[in-house]
C-alpha cells in the first residue's frame, strides 16, 4: 500500500478516535450524574414522573430530545426501581435512565 494513502488512513482513524474518545467521556460523565446508573438513581415522589422527567432530559452526547421507548420496574440489588429506556430522536443512541420512587424507599 502507498505511504501516503496509509497516512490518509491514519489521519482519519486519529479524527474518529477523538470523536470516540469525546463520546467515551460524555457517556462516562453521565452516567456519574444523576440516573445514569442503578446505584445513582433520581429520586421521583410517583411513578407518573418517570416519563415526564426523561423526556425532560437531554442527550448527554448532543443535547437532542429524549424519546421513551419502555418504562420498567427493576430490582436491582435489593432496591425496587423504575428505569427509562429512551433513545436520542437526533443521534440515535440509547441509554437508561434510573429511577427510585420515594414511595417505594422503605419496602
Ligand atoms: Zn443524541
Amino acid at each position: 500500500m502507498a505511504k501516503k494513502k496509509l497516512s490518509a488512513r491514519a489521519a482519519r482513524r486519529a479524527g474518529d478516535r477523538e470523536t470516540v474518545k469525546l463520546a467515551q467521556d460524555l457517556e462516562r460523565l453521565w452516567k456519574l450524574g444523576p440516573g445514569g446508573t442503578p446505584e445513582r438513581p433520581i429520586v421521583l415522589a410517583s411513578a407518573s414522573q418517570v416519563e415526564v422527567t426523561a423526556r425532560g432530559t437531554r442527550c448527554p452526547l448532543c443535547q437532542g430530545e429524549l424519546r421513551v421507548e419502555e418504562h420498567a420496574a427493576e430490582t436491582v440489588a435489593g432496591s425496587r426501581l423504575r428505569v427509562a429506556h429512551v433513545r436520542c430522536v437526533a443521534c440515535g443512541s440509547r441509554r437508561a435512565i434510573w429511577f427510585r420512587l420515594a414511595t417505594e424507599m422503605l419496602n
